[in-house]
Protein backbone atom coordinates (compact mmCIF):
# COMPACT_ATOMS: atom_id res chain seq x y z
CA UNK A 1 0.00 0.00 0.00
CA UNK A 2 1.34 3.55 -1.21
CA UNK A 3 1.76 5.88 1.94
CA UNK A 4 -0.54 8.50 1.73
CA UNK A 5 1.15 11.90 -0.16
CA UNK A 6 0.38 15.01 1.68
CA UNK A 7 -0.04 18.17 0.21
CA UNK A 8 2.74 20.89 0.25
CA UNK A 9 0.26 23.77 -0.56
CA UNK A 10 -2.34 24.84 1.77
CA UNK A 11 -5.65 22.98 1.52
CA UNK A 12 -8.39 24.60 0.42
CA UNK A 13 -10.73 25.41 3.21
CA UNK A 14 -13.08 24.59 0.33
CA UNK A 15 -13.13 21.28 -0.37
CA UNK A 16 -17.27 21.51 1.00
CA UNK A 17 -17.78 23.16 -2.53
CA UNK A 18 -15.42 20.34 -4.49
CA UNK A 19 -12.45 22.53 -5.54
CA UNK A 20 -8.92 21.17 -4.94
CA UNK A 21 -7.50 24.37 -4.13
CA UNK A 22 -3.91 23.29 -3.38
CA UNK A 23 -1.59 24.06 -5.80
CA UNK A 24 -0.12 21.06 -8.01
CA UNK A 25 3.62 20.58 -7.90
CA UNK A 26 6.09 18.28 -8.64
CA UNK A 27 5.08 15.81 -5.97
CA UNK A 28 1.80 16.27 -7.31
CA UNK A 29 0.30 12.45 -8.21
CA UNK A 30 -2.48 11.53 -10.53
CA UNK A 31 -5.70 9.11 -10.37
CA UNK A 32 -8.04 9.42 -12.88
CA UNK A 33 -10.64 7.40 -14.59
CA UNK A 34 -10.58 5.33 -17.92
CA UNK A 35 -13.58 5.42 -19.72
CA UNK A 36 -15.12 5.91 -23.28
CA UNK A 37 -17.05 8.56 -23.22
CA UNK A 38 -16.60 9.82 -19.60
CA UNK A 39 -17.91 13.55 -19.98
CA UNK A 40 -20.47 12.86 -17.27
CA UNK A 41 -18.26 11.39 -14.24
CA UNK A 42 -18.94 12.98 -10.98
CA UNK A 43 -15.95 10.96 -9.74
CA UNK A 44 -13.76 14.24 -10.33
CA UNK A 45 -15.85 16.89 -8.75
CA UNK A 46 -16.38 13.56 -5.48
CA UNK A 47 -12.20 12.62 -5.32
CA UNK A 48 -10.80 16.34 -5.65
CA UNK A 49 -13.04 17.54 -2.94
CA UNK A 50 -11.62 14.38 -0.92
CA UNK A 51 -8.35 15.11 -1.80
CA UNK A 52 -8.51 18.98 -0.91
CA UNK A 53 -10.38 18.08 2.78
CA UNK A 54 -7.51 15.94 3.45
CA UNK A 55 -4.30 18.12 2.41
CA UNK A 56 -3.66 15.16 0.07
CA UNK A 57 -1.62 15.95 -3.30
CA UNK A 58 -3.37 14.13 -5.35
CA UNK A 59 -5.60 15.11 -8.63
CA UNK A 60 -8.24 12.84 -10.07
CA UNK A 61 -8.67 13.73 -13.78
CA UNK A 62 -11.37 12.18 -16.42
CA UNK A 63 -9.65 10.28 -19.28
CA UNK A 64 -10.97 9.46 -22.45
CA UNK A 65 -9.89 6.33 -23.96
CA UNK A 66 -10.59 4.92 -26.85
CA UNK A 67 -10.90 0.83 -27.05
CA UNK A 68 -8.28 0.84 -29.38
CA UNK A 69 -5.81 2.51 -26.87
CA UNK A 70 -6.43 0.92 -23.80
CA UNK A 71 -3.36 -1.06 -23.61
CA UNK A 72 -1.24 2.11 -24.12
CA UNK A 73 -3.40 3.74 -21.21
CA UNK A 74 -2.27 0.99 -18.70
CA UNK A 75 1.12 1.01 -19.35
CA UNK A 76 1.42 4.89 -19.15
CA UNK A 77 -0.28 4.50 -15.90
CA UNK A 78 2.94 2.75 -14.43
CA UNK A 79 5.35 5.01 -16.21
CA UNK A 80 3.48 8.08 -15.46
CA UNK A 81 4.07 6.97 -11.13
CA UNK A 82 0.06 6.91 -11.22
CA UNK A 83 -1.50 5.60 -7.68
CA UNK A 84 -4.20 4.16 -9.83
CA UNK A 85 -7.48 4.92 -11.73
CA UNK A 86 -11.25 3.98 -11.97
CA UNK A 87 -12.43 2.12 -14.68
CA UNK A 88 -15.74 2.30 -16.27
CA UNK A 89 -17.81 1.16 -19.80
CA UNK A 90 -16.29 -0.25 -21.94
CA UNK A 91 -13.65 -1.06 -20.37
CA UNK A 92 -14.07 -3.08 -16.84
CA UNK A 93 -13.67 -6.44 -18.46
CA UNK A 94 -11.21 -5.80 -21.44
CA UNK A 95 -8.60 -4.13 -19.03
CA UNK A 96 -8.57 -7.71 -17.11
CA UNK A 97 -5.55 -9.08 -18.97
CA UNK A 98 -3.73 -6.23 -18.98
CA UNK A 99 -3.24 -5.82 -15.37
CA UNK A 100 -0.58 -8.31 -13.04
CA UNK A 101 -2.93 -9.58 -10.49
CA UNK A 102 -6.85 -9.01 -9.51
CA UNK A 103 -8.12 -9.18 -6.09
CA UNK A 104 -10.86 -11.57 -5.14
CA UNK A 105 -13.60 -9.44 -5.14
CA UNK A 106 -12.67 -8.51 -8.93
CA UNK A 107 -12.09 -12.28 -9.56
CA UNK A 108 -15.73 -13.11 -8.30
CA UNK A 109 -17.04 -10.65 -10.58
CA UNK A 110 -15.07 -11.37 -13.63
CA UNK A 111 -14.61 -7.08 -14.02
CA UNK A 112 -12.60 -4.61 -12.87
CA UNK A 113 -13.94 -0.97 -11.78
CA UNK A 114 -10.75 -0.06 -10.09
CA UNK A 115 -6.50 0.00 -10.83
CA UNK A 116 -4.35 0.17 -7.98
CA UNK A 117 -0.30 0.97 -9.07
CA UNK A 118 1.51 -0.53 -6.30
CA UNK A 119 4.70 0.81 -4.80
CA UNK A 120 6.76 -2.06 -6.71
CA UNK A 121 5.03 -0.98 -9.75
CA UNK A 122 2.62 -3.93 -10.65
CA UNK A 123 -1.28 -3.53 -11.54
CA UNK A 124 -3.45 -4.98 -9.24
CA UNK A 125 -7.31 -4.78 -10.28
CA UNK A 126 -10.11 -5.07 -7.79
CA UNK A 127 -13.83 -4.31 -7.94
CA UNK A 128 -16.11 -1.58 -5.54
CA UNK A 129 -19.46 -1.60 -7.61
CA UNK A 130 -20.79 -4.72 -5.78
CA UNK A 131 -19.40 -3.51 -2.03
CA UNK A 132 -20.33 -0.05 -2.43
CA UNK A 133 -23.85 -1.20 -3.73
CA UNK A 134 -24.55 -3.30 -0.25
CA UNK A 135 -22.90 -0.74 1.83
CA UNK A 136 -25.20 1.62 0.57
CA UNK A 137 -27.95 -0.07 0.72
CA UNK A 138 -27.46 -1.56 4.61
CA UNK A 139 -26.53 1.95 5.82
CA UNK A 140 -29.19 3.49 3.73
CA UNK A 141 -32.22 0.93 4.96
CA UNK A 142 -31.09 -1.67 7.53
CA UNK A 143 -31.73 -4.37 5.69
CA UNK A 144 -31.09 -8.16 6.20
CA UNK A 145 -29.93 -9.40 3.03
CA UNK A 146 -29.97 -13.12 4.75
CA UNK A 147 -33.59 -12.54 5.30
CA UNK A 148 -34.43 -11.49 1.40
CA UNK A 149 -35.70 -12.96 -1.55
CA UNK A 150 -33.93 -10.53 -4.03
CA UNK A 151 -35.17 -9.96 -7.62
CA UNK A 152 -32.72 -8.01 -10.00
CA UNK A 153 -34.27 -6.67 -12.87
CA UNK A 154 -30.84 -6.48 -16.00
CA UNK A 155 -28.09 -8.52 -16.05
CA UNK A 156 -25.32 -5.56 -17.38
CA UNK A 157 -22.26 -5.05 -15.83
CA UNK A 158 -23.70 -3.17 -12.51
CA UNK A 159 -25.70 -6.63 -12.09
CA UNK A 160 -23.25 -9.08 -11.93
CA UNK A 161 -21.33 -6.91 -9.40
CA UNK A 162 -24.03 -6.36 -7.43
CA UNK A 163 -25.29 -9.90 -7.48
CA UNK A 164 -22.44 -11.53 -6.37
CA UNK A 165 -21.56 -8.66 -3.56
CA UNK A 166 -25.27 -9.27 -2.25
CA UNK A 167 -24.52 -12.63 -2.25
CA UNK A 168 -20.89 -12.31 -0.57
CA UNK A 169 -22.41 -10.31 1.65
CA UNK A 170 -25.53 -12.90 2.93
CA UNK A 171 -28.70 -12.89 0.11
CA UNK A 172 -28.98 -16.58 -0.44
CA UNK A 173 -31.74 -16.50 -3.28
CA UNK A 174 -31.01 -14.15 -5.90
CA UNK A 175 -33.71 -14.41 -8.94
CA UNK A 176 -32.35 -12.43 -12.30
CA UNK A 177 -34.80 -10.92 -14.94
CA UNK A 178 -33.81 -9.26 -18.06
CA UNK A 179 -35.12 -8.39 -21.39
CA UNK A 180 -32.72 -10.56 -23.10
CA UNK A 181 -33.08 -13.57 -21.40
CA UNK A 182 -30.39 -15.57 -22.13
CA UNK A 183 -27.99 -12.64 -20.11
CA UNK A 184 -30.33 -13.45 -17.20
CA UNK A 185 -29.57 -17.16 -17.36
CA UNK A 186 -25.49 -16.68 -18.26
CA UNK A 187 -25.45 -14.12 -14.59
CA UNK A 188 -27.32 -17.01 -12.69
CA UNK A 189 -24.95 -19.20 -13.39
CA UNK A 190 -22.29 -17.43 -12.73
CA UNK A 191 -23.99 -16.71 -9.44
CA UNK A 192 -24.09 -20.53 -8.90
CA UNK A 193 -21.09 -20.71 -6.33
CA UNK A 194 -22.58 -18.04 -4.12
CA UNK A 195 -25.82 -17.88 -3.85
CA UNK A 196 -29.08 -20.18 -4.94
CA UNK A 197 -29.70 -18.00 -8.52
CA UNK A 198 -32.17 -18.54 -11.68
CA UNK A 199 -33.37 -16.55 -14.21
CA UNK A 200 -36.94 -15.21 -14.19
CA UNK A 201 -38.58 -15.76 -17.47
CA UNK A 202 -40.45 -12.96 -19.07
CA UNK A 203 -44.01 -14.30 -18.73
CA UNK A 204 -42.86 -15.07 -15.54
CA UNK A 205 -42.25 -11.51 -14.49
CA UNK A 206 -44.98 -10.17 -12.37
CA UNK A 207 -44.95 -13.92 -9.56
CA UNK A 208 -41.52 -13.32 -9.46
CA UNK A 209 -42.33 -9.78 -7.93
CA UNK A 210 -45.06 -10.82 -5.81
CA UNK A 211 -42.11 -13.21 -3.93
CA UNK A 212 -39.55 -10.79 -4.20
CA UNK A 213 -38.86 -8.84 -0.52
CA UNK A 214 -36.33 -6.47 -2.13
CA UNK A 215 -36.50 -5.43 -5.81
CA UNK A 216 -33.43 -3.71 -7.61
CA UNK A 217 -33.53 -2.18 -10.86
CA UNK A 218 -29.77 -2.54 -12.22
CA UNK A 219 -31.33 -1.47 -16.07
CA UNK A 220 -30.83 1.62 -16.98
CA UNK A 221 -34.38 2.01 -17.64
CA UNK A 222 -35.66 5.67 -16.14
CA UNK A 223 -32.09 7.34 -16.51
CA UNK A 224 -32.64 10.98 -18.55
CA UNK A 225 -33.21 11.52 -20.92
CA UNK A 226 -36.25 8.78 -20.55
CA UNK A 227 -36.91 9.81 -16.81
CA UNK A 228 -40.69 9.05 -17.41
CA UNK A 229 -40.12 5.33 -18.22
CA UNK A 230 -40.28 2.62 -15.28
CA UNK A 231 -39.20 -1.00 -15.61
CA UNK A 232 -42.19 -2.06 -13.74
CA UNK A 233 -46.35 -1.44 -13.63
CA UNK A 234 -46.81 0.42 -10.65
CA UNK A 235 -49.64 -2.06 -9.36
CA UNK A 236 -47.26 -4.86 -9.36
CA UNK A 237 -45.23 -2.96 -6.29
CA UNK A 238 -46.94 -4.43 -3.08
CA UNK A 239 -46.18 -4.30 1.06
CA UNK A 240 -43.37 -5.30 2.32
CA UNK A 241 -41.32 -4.60 -0.99
CA UNK A 242 -37.80 -2.79 -0.87
CA UNK A 243 -37.32 -0.99 -4.00
CA UNK A 244 -33.80 0.42 -4.98
CA UNK A 245 -32.53 1.67 -8.01
CA UNK A 246 -29.08 2.05 -9.56
CA UNK A 247 -30.31 4.79 -11.37
CA UNK A 248 -28.42 8.31 -9.96
CA UNK A 249 -30.30 10.61 -12.86
CA UNK A 250 -32.36 11.46 -11.57
CA UNK A 251 -31.50 10.61 -7.72
CA UNK A 252 -35.42 9.74 -7.51
CA UNK A 253 -36.54 7.90 -10.73
CA UNK A 254 -40.16 6.96 -11.58
CA UNK A 255 -39.90 3.59 -10.38
CA UNK A 256 -38.87 4.74 -6.90
CA UNK A 257 -41.63 7.62 -6.91
CA UNK A 258 -43.81 4.99 -7.29
CA UNK A 259 -42.74 2.94 -4.85
CA UNK A 260 -42.81 6.01 -2.00
CA UNK A 261 -46.44 6.73 -2.84
CA UNK A 262 -47.23 3.24 -2.30
CA UNK A 263 -45.56 3.73 0.94
CA UNK A 264 -43.04 1.51 0.66
CA UNK A 265 -38.73 2.12 1.37
CA UNK A 266 -36.46 3.26 -1.19
CA UNK A 267 -33.16 3.26 -2.19
CA UNK A 268 -31.65 5.31 -4.74
CA UNK A 269 -28.38 4.78 -6.76
CA UNK A 270 -26.09 7.77 -6.11
CA UNK A 271 -24.63 6.03 -2.52
CA UNK A 272 -23.37 3.16 -4.62
CA UNK A 273 -21.67 6.12 -6.61
CA UNK A 274 -19.94 7.69 -3.27
CA UNK A 275 -19.57 4.12 -1.44
CA UNK A 276 -17.58 2.86 -4.59
CA UNK A 277 -15.40 5.88 -4.68
CA UNK A 278 -14.76 5.78 -0.77
CA UNK A 279 -13.48 2.06 -1.12
CA UNK A 280 -11.13 2.92 -4.33
CA UNK A 281 -10.04 6.42 -2.58
CA UNK A 282 -9.37 4.06 0.47
CA UNK A 283 -7.22 1.84 -1.57
CA UNK A 284 -5.64 4.66 -3.36
CA UNK A 285 -4.56 6.73 -0.54
CA UNK A 286 -4.81 4.53 3.00
CA UNK A 287 -6.78 6.71 4.56
CA UNK A 288 -10.97 6.55 5.42
CA UNK A 289 -12.67 8.65 2.55
CA UNK A 290 -14.74 11.45 4.10
CA UNK A 291 -17.82 9.99 2.45
CA UNK A 292 -20.66 12.78 3.44
CA UNK A 293 -17.99 15.34 2.11
CA UNK A 294 -17.71 13.51 -1.20
CA UNK A 295 -21.42 12.88 -1.62
CA UNK A 296 -22.20 16.55 -1.15
CA UNK A 297 -19.56 17.15 -3.86
CA UNK A 298 -21.37 14.71 -6.43
CA UNK A 299 -24.70 15.97 -5.26
CA UNK A 300 -23.20 20.02 -5.96
CA UNK A 301 -21.95 18.48 -9.30
CA UNK A 302 -25.36 17.18 -10.11
CA UNK A 303 -27.37 20.24 -9.66
CA UNK A 304 -24.77 22.27 -11.55
CA UNK A 305 -25.36 19.72 -14.27
CA UNK A 306 -28.72 20.62 -14.49
CA UNK A 307 -28.35 24.29 -14.31
CA UNK A 308 -26.03 23.91 -17.14
CA UNK A 309 -28.99 21.85 -19.15
CA UNK A 310 -31.66 24.44 -18.02
CA UNK A 311 -30.04 27.76 -18.80
P1 LIG B 1 -24.93 -2.60 -19.18
O1 LIG B 1 -23.87 -3.58 -18.85
O2 LIG B 1 -24.98 -1.99 -20.54
O3 LIG B 1 -26.36 -3.33 -18.88
C1 LIG B 1 -27.56 -2.66 -19.18
C2 LIG B 1 -28.73 -3.51 -18.66
O4 LIG B 1 -29.93 -2.74 -18.85
C3 LIG B 1 -28.93 -4.81 -19.45
O5 LIG B 1 -29.46 -5.79 -18.57
C4 LIG B 1 -29.96 -4.39 -20.50
O6 LIG B 1 -30.72 -5.47 -20.99
C5 LIG B 1 -30.84 -3.49 -19.68
N1 LIG B 1 -31.60 -2.53 -20.49
C6 LIG B 1 -31.09 -1.45 -21.17
N2 LIG B 1 -32.10 -0.81 -21.79
C7 LIG B 1 -33.24 -1.49 -21.51
C8 LIG B 1 -34.62 -1.34 -21.87
N3 LIG B 1 -35.00 -0.31 -22.65
N4 LIG B 1 -35.52 -2.20 -21.38
C9 LIG B 1 -35.13 -3.23 -20.58
N5 LIG B 1 -33.85 -3.46 -20.22
C10 LIG B 1 -32.93 -2.59 -20.68
O7 LIG B 1 -24.90 -1.36 -18.18
P2 LIG B 1 -24.50 -1.37 -16.61
O8 LIG B 1 -23.10 -0.92 -16.48
O9 LIG B 1 -24.90 -2.66 -16.04
O10 LIG B 1 -25.41 -0.16 -16.05
C11 LIG B 1 -26.79 -0.32 -15.89
C12 LIG B 1 -27.39 0.87 -15.14
O11 LIG B 1 -26.82 0.93 -13.83
C13 LIG B 1 -27.15 2.23 -15.78
O12 LIG B 1 -28.30 3.00 -15.64
C14 LIG B 1 -26.02 2.81 -14.96
O13 LIG B 1 -26.07 4.23 -14.93
C15 LIG B 1 -26.36 2.24 -13.58
N6 LIG B 1 -25.15 2.16 -12.74
C16 LIG B 1 -25.16 2.87 -11.58
C17 LIG B 1 -24.05 2.82 -10.76
C18 LIG B 1 -24.06 3.61 -9.48
O14 LIG B 1 -22.97 3.86 -8.94
N7 LIG B 1 -25.20 3.98 -8.96
C19 LIG B 1 -22.93 2.05 -11.11
C20 LIG B 1 -22.97 1.33 -12.32
C21 LIG B 1 -24.09 1.40 -13.14
P3 LIG B 1 -30.21 -6.34 -22.26
O15 LIG B 1 -29.24 -7.36 -21.70
O16 LIG B 1 -31.45 -6.97 -22.78
O17 LIG B 1 -29.56 -5.40 -23.22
Amino acid sequence: MWAAVEGTGTPGQDGSKGRNAMTITAETRLVGLFGYPVGHSLSPAMHNAAFAALGLNLRYVAFPVPPAHLADAVRALRALSFRGVNVTIPHKVAIVPLLDALDEEARAIGAVNTVIVEADGRLVGTNTDGRGYVRSLVEETGVDLAAQRVLILGAGGAARAVAVSLAKGGASRIAIANRTPEKAAELAAHLAPFADAWAVPPERLADAVREATLLINTTSVGMVPHADETPLPPEWLHDGLLVSDLVYRPLKTRLLREAEARGLVTHGGLGMLVHQGALAFERWTGRPAPVALMRDAALRALAAEKEGKEC
